[in-house]
């Protein structure tokens, strides 16, 4: 460990971080190639509209549940 900040909160103990050198800090679990595929292939999945079933290039609102094309279709983004 590099260095400690401590952070003064009332009524309660210090807000504490614990800053490491980078180059000293080892990740717990590293990714593996297959774990990078599982994750894309996550990323993949939370794109696609399940409306039009087309990858909307982003990740699909949980709020909209689908593209925004599909969400907002060209009529109602005319109208407002
Ligand atoms: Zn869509």
């Amino acid at each position: 460990m590099a260095a400690q900040v401590e952070r003064p909160r009332r009524r309660r103990d210090p807000l504490v971080a614990y800053l490491y050198r980078i180059e000293q800090a080892k990740p717990v679990r590293p990714m593996t190639p297959a774990k990078w595929a599982a994750l894309v292939k996550a990323n993949a999945a939370r794109r696609m509209c399940p409306q039009c079933h087309a990858d909307a290039g982003y990740v699909i609102p949980v709020s909209l549940g689908m593209c925004a094309p599909c969400a907002y279709p060209a009529d109602e983004q005319r109208a407002a």
